[in-house]
């Protein structure tokens, strides 16, 4: 059979991308109306003045991708299938990278906080540590010996690296006795310890697109820091209980001050920044049968009252908020709603899906809690994992408690106040960009992101663990990777520990030495993929540069 023709009409092959993007949609007259009965609650609602409720807005929502296939796939080096994005929490995993010369050319079904994220997949491949420049091993001695002689020493998880990294970076702060920290506890914390006071009602985010048939966005809009959260969990696609899609949802919007919900709610409801957390807690009073007797209308009482009477009327209710607190929110909050969830599931179902940035932050909270029981805020110093959120590494930054720190991660992940604490101690950074740290480091040494460059497991917001399936993988790593797996080759250890003790002891090197660590360099997997990767100019891998420097510091403490 004759195979059928390649166009190449620009404007055709542009027209049958898009039409690949649409969406199929039930003709209305084939769907059942629901029984959520907006009409109802509308009126209910209706009834409160008009600086607190509104309707239906227009539905404007961003086309799914804005990366479209401008020449035959025949172009392309090859295309990597069901790649995960970490942009956002939402780990969409669905995306297709098309690699073009070394590149990436484009990103099929990515938003454009996405195909942003994704970039061309090009990244500084530097290695600094002193006056020394492009040498890992020689990197690698100076942050171990460093690590090795300080009587405190903090390891702080970044962003934009694999599980695989963040246990080998846990295993560095045991043997060093150090405080163990991350992002989140400056940007999650108050979800994370409320969580930890009280449970928490959740579901993972297939669980809600399935049965979910009521929204209610607290506070936050998706569209800007999760843009395909609404098209690809809720509200828009069908669910097996819900096969209506949107139109068997509806979507409720509370706006807390300046922080609105989706601008195409069903409903709205209005609450002063002030007002946030006791309104909550008066939308649980009234769950209970306690609203408040005669409440003036417009007040919060009433507000509260009304947004109860619509939740109790669904099946399945989905309270979706950022976890990301910015600092003007109210740190009550995080329990509030966790309460609320709690309330509701006395007279219906409802789960509290938490938000969270992307760059794998909810993986560093699942093997932190994995590896030391506690998902944040760590202290190894008794030799023992110690769980000290009071005192987080903004806290022991503050208080001077700090002489060396390591950040794992992406550098420009670092909080502001955290960056403030890391310039005044001797710090040093292995990750994407680290050799663009916005604060001052004596080594610094790049690696590719996870996701793009680097293989391994992410974790969704939902806690879901997804594979990473990297377009732009190094041969040699790829090589180590399938060789070694997650097993920590002994010889490597005993090699490693010798190179690096050897060159922190004589930096400028004899040549005995330099003899000596070209043998250990050939005889060590490890140095063998970060010296590859230094000859190409590529970015190390930071799984590999971790454990080498645990075994270094394994060696240094004699416990290997
Ligand atoms: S929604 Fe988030 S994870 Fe999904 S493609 Fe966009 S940035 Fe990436």
């Amino acid at each position: 059979m004759a195979a059928p023709e390649q166009t190449t009409n620009p404007d055709f092959i542009t027209l049958l991308a898009r039409k690949g993007r649409e969406k199929v949609t039930i003709p209305a007259s084939a769907v059942k109306p629901e029984a959520g009965d907006r009409a109802q609650v509308g009126v209910a609602l209706a009834s409160l003045p008009q600086r607190s409720v509104s309707f239906p807005a227009p539905r404007n929502r961003p086309e799914p991708s804005p990366t479209v296939p401008d020449v035959p796939l025949s172009a392309a080096d090859h295309v990597v299938e069901h790649a995960t994005c970490l942009g956002c929490g939402c780990a969409c995993d669905d995306i297709s990278v098309v690699v073009r010369t070394g590149r990436i050319a484009e990103t099929r079904l990515a938003c454009a906080l996405g195909s942003q994220w994704f970039g061309d997949g090009q990244l500084p491949a530097h290695i600094r540590a002193g006056i020394r420049e492009g040498d890992p091993v020689a990197a690698l001695a100076a942050v171990a010996t460093k690590l090795h002689d300080a009587d405190r020493a903090l390891v702080y998880l970044a962003a934009d690296l694999s599980c695989e990294t963040h246990r080998a970076a846990i295993a560095v702060a045991d043997l060093l006795g150090a405080a163990l920290d991350s992002v989140t506890s400056t940007t999650a914390a108050p979800g994370v310890l409320a969580a930890q006071r009280r449970g928490r009602t959740t579901a993972t985010l297939g669980e809600i697109r399935n049965r979910a048939d009521a929204v209610l966005f607290w506070g936050t809009d998706p569209a800007t820091r999760y843009p395909r959260f609404t098209t690809r969990y809720v509200p828009d696609p069908e669910g097996l209980f819900v096969p209506a899609g949107r139109r068997g949802r509806t979507v409720i919007a509370a706006d807390i001050a300046a922080d609105h919900g989706p601008a195409d709610a069903d409903t709205r409801v209005a609450f002063a920044a002030d007002e946030e957390v006791a309104a909550l807690s008066l939308v649980r009073a009234a769950l209970r049968g306690r609203a408040a007797p005669n409440a003036k209308p417009d007040s919060v009482d009433a507000r509260a009252a009304a947004l109860a009477d619509r939740l109790r009327a669904f099946a399945y209710v989905a309270i979706v908020v950022d976890g990301e607190s910015a600092p003007h929110r109210d740190p009550r909050r995080a329990e509030a709603l966790i309460a609320l969830a709690e309330t509701l599931n006395a007279t219906t179902r409802c789960a509290l899906s938490t938000l969270r940035s992307g760059g794998n932050r909810s993986g560093i909270d699942a093997v932190m809690t994995w590896q030391t029981g506690y998902p944040m805020a760590i202290d190894f110093a008794r030799g023992a994992p110690r769980y000290r959120p009071a005192d987080d590494a903004a806290a022991l930054l503050a208080r001077g408690e700090i002489q060396v720190a390591l950040v794992v991660g992406a550098a420009s992940s670092v909080p502001e106040s955290i960056r403030d604490g890391l310039s005044h101690v001797s710090c040093s950074v292995i990750g994407p960009r680290a050799s663009e740290s916005p604060f001052p480091t004596f080594a610094a040494i790049d690696t590719g992101v996870a996701g793009i460059h680097e293989r391994g497991t992410a974790v969704r917001l939902d806690e879901i663990p997804l594979p990473l399936r990297p377009a732009l993988e190094a041969p040699a790593v790829a090589a180590f990777r399938d060789q070694w797996g997650p097993a920590t080759p002994t010889v490597a250890r005993a090699t490693v520990s010798s190179l690096c003790a050897a060159l922190a002891a004589a930096p400028s090197g004899g040549d005995d030495r330099i003899a000596q660590a070209n043998r250990l360099r050939e005889s060590s997997p490890e140095l063998a993929v970060a010296a590859a990767l230094a000859a190409d100019g590529r970015p190390q891998d930071s799984y590999v540069l971790l454990r080498a420097l645990g075994a270094t510091l394994a060696h240094l403490k004699g416990v290997a």
